[in-house]
């Protein structure tokens, strides 16, 4: 095989794989700016930013989406069985946020499309022609259902082997994501864990792709953008070194069998049941004292909490210290 990446693109992988190092790819390309190579589609970005004031497009199997494949079980019931969402509604920010995660994605997906001429990384399924992918769901006695989602895009990339001395091409789920300072911090230093409601949503798009039954997807690659780094970031090394901080990192992330399993088990659950109260709620009222009834993340966001949690209300909590800022907080109790 042909290969045209310099020695520094390469990343280990495990133990003895070095695959592309994608984000650095991406970084040369946005660093160096010259005339556009690639055959950039300007008229479909646009419209891909505007598609945010319009209505979306219904989820196939009742509210279910892969996206939220690893979301609490008991929201999913709601949303699958049709209660009316009653608890946190986006505000007029919301098509302000998605937009400006399109243009990131755009001009990630660009810039890649443009870095990857003359290697043999391939790129498809990006932007306007995004695939839709199937998770076939099994039931009882035969059933199936079908839960429906949307990755960036889908990559073609060479991994080395050092142990075999060989070279094979890789099927991977691309997935641009915009992160906030804590969850960009996180992912930097630990990439994305079984914690993380993005682990969820790539084991489930490889899992889709694997029973098409065209070629094996057990790898994504996730683009994170740290939306508060600046170029100024930089960390101090043990060794007294500084290193300065992309904002724009990328990790590869394996296929785990036991969660493409469990994300079907969730799924099945789910359609079966008969209402959302089969589901524990996900967790409890703070008990320390300066937080006492608290409710945070994910009830605090969820759609349904006024109908899961019937006595919480929300409050105007103050946090921080040299920059406090006040933030509707949800509490149980008294
Ligand atoms: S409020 Fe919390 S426990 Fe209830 S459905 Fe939403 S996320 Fe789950």
């Amino acid at each position: 095989m042909e290969l045209s990446l310099d020695d520094s693109k390469w990343i280990k992988v495990g133990n003895d794989l070095l695959m592309p190092d994608i984000a650095a790819l991406v970084r040369d390309r946005l660093e160096g700016r010259r005339g556009l190579s690639s055959t950039a589609d300007a008229e479909g970005i646009g419209k891909m930013f505007l598609r945010q004031l319009e209505e979306g497009e219904s989820p196939s199997t009742g509210g279910l989406r892969l996206s939220s494949s690893g979301k609490c079980q008991r929201a999913l019931a709601y949303d699958y069985h049709h209660y009316k969402p009653n608890g946190f509604k986006g505000d007029g920010s919301s098509p302000i946020v998605f937009a400006t995660g399109d243009i990131l994605e755009m001009i990630i997906v660009t810039a890649l499309e443009e870095a990857i001429i003359g290697t043999p990384l391939e790129m498809y399924y990006t932007g306007l022609n995004q695939k839709t992918v199937s998770l076939g769901v099994p039931l009882t006695e035969g059933r199936q259902a079908k839960v429906s989602g949307h990755p960036d895009g889908m990559m073609r990339v060479p991994a080395y082997n050092e142990t075999l001395d060989e070279f094979t091409m890789v099927n991977l789920i691309l997935e641009i994501k915009s992160m906030s300072d804590y969850g960009f911090k996180m992912f930097r230093k630990k990439g994305l864990t079984k914690d993380d409601s993005y682990f969820y949503q790539q084991q489930s798009y490889q899992l889709a792709m694997t029973q098409e039954g065209k070629a094996d997807f057990n790898w994504s690659y996730v683009l994170a953008f740290g939306k508060n780094v600046t170029s100024k970031d930089c960390e101090l090394e043990e060794d007294g070194s500084v290193t300065n901080l992309h904002p724009l990192v990328g990790g590869y992330l394996a296929g785990c069998d036991d969660t493409k399993r469990e994300i079907q088990d969730r799924l099945r659950e789910v359609i079966l049941s008969d209402s959302p109260e089969e589901f524990p709620r996900v967790m409890s009222p703070a008990t320390a004292p300066k937080k006492k009834g608290q409710l945070g993340f994910p009830c605090d966001w969820c759609s349904h909490w006024k109908t899961c949690w019937p006595t919480a209300r929300e409050e105007v909590v103050s946090s921080g210290f040299f920059q406090r800022s006040n933030k509707l907080k949800l509490i149980v109790g008294e």
